[in-house]
């Protein structure tokens, strides 16, 4: 992926797209939003992260809001639904996001009524708002009618609890009506352990700290593995093991568990796919001469 904006609306809407075995992988989007660039880079100088990632005036930084549609033959799978279309005004002055995802689908030929499993990673209004759509009279219903929703357990009842900490972060209309209809199943940490697949090729695995039950998804095909690793590295910024968020609950945990997960993705060769990442969607990692994580364009 270069660095410049596409040209073309429909490669906008589209952020990439790649065959991974016998899956068809595609990085949709629900547009982009903006974030303070201290709290993303944690304790990490802006006089280092800015290098990478520059800030405008006001120190906020361009994030997007990717999601993934996996057509494995069998099922379409789609990874993540973005902030969605119930934020108040005053949330979207702040974000300046755009609402896009069901515009990104219908760009990458996606009907809702076809997909047939939604997974959220973890249940920030961030990444499960298009779960559930607002319509003009106040209603909320299933953006995917179709199809069966999986999240963590934890996740719900952290949301309920409301801590002062991160309570802004979770949204109940994002999850509540699917759990209450059936349509959402709960995973727990050791259903997860017994059998972490949702559908041939799909599967989960927890990746705590950012919250403490983040998941990340493994998609595999023939001998290829992508994984979408959400928050635990949300950009390819991101990759240097301590380069962690001031959102994260847990850093040092954050820490442990990006090491784990180099350990594998790296000698595999995995394609890592960045949640956050408008211009680099996905990447392989390597390490550079001084033995630190770095992004390779595909
Ligand atoms: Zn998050």
């Amino acid at each position: 992926m270069d660095n410049q904006k596409p040209s073309s609306e429909a490669a906008e809407l589209v952020r990439a797209r790649t065959q991974l075995g016998g899956f068809d992988v595609t990085i949709c989007t629900d547009g982009t939003y903006l974030l303070d660039g201290g709290a993303m880079f944690g304790v990490v100088p802006k006089t280092l992260w800015q290098k990478r990632t520059p800030a405008d005036e006001q120190n906020r930084i361009l994030l997007g809001l990717n999601s993934v549609v996996v057509r494995t033959g069998k099922h379409v799978v789609v990874i993540e639904t973005g902030i969605g279309n119930k934020q108040n005004e005053k949330m979207r002055e702040i974000h300046q996001n755009q609402e896009l995802l069901p515009q990104s689908l219908a760009a990458a030929g996606v009907r809702p009524e076809e997909v047939d499993i939604v997974v959220n990673t973890h249940l920030h209004f961030d990444h499960c708002g298009w779960n559930t759509t607002l319509h003009p009279d106040g209603s909320v219903t299933p953006t995917f009618p179709n199809a069966r929703y999986f999240a963590h357990k934890g996740e719900v009842e952290h949301g309920h609890m409301q801590y002062d900490r991160d309570r802004i972060s979770y949204l109940s209309p994002n999850y509540d009506p699917l759990i209450e209809s059936g349509q959402m199943t709960l995973l727990t940490t050791e259903g997860i352990h017994t059998n972490p697949e949702i559908v041939p090729g799909i599967s989960v695995e927890l990746f705590p700290g950012h919250t403490r039950q983040l998941m990340g998804v493994h998609i595999q095909s023939g001998n290829e593995h992508a994984c979408y690793i959400s928050d635990l590295i949300p950009t390819s910024a991101h990759l240097d093991p301590t380069w962690v968020m001031g959102y994260d609950l847990d850093p040092m945990e954050c820490i442990a568990q990006r090491k784990r997960f180099y350990q594998r993705a790296i000698p595999e060769k995995w394609l890592v796919l960045f949640t956050h990442d408008y211009h680099t969607p996905m990447a392989r990692v390597e390490l550079n001469d001084k033995g630190k994580p770095v992004a390779v364009k595909v």
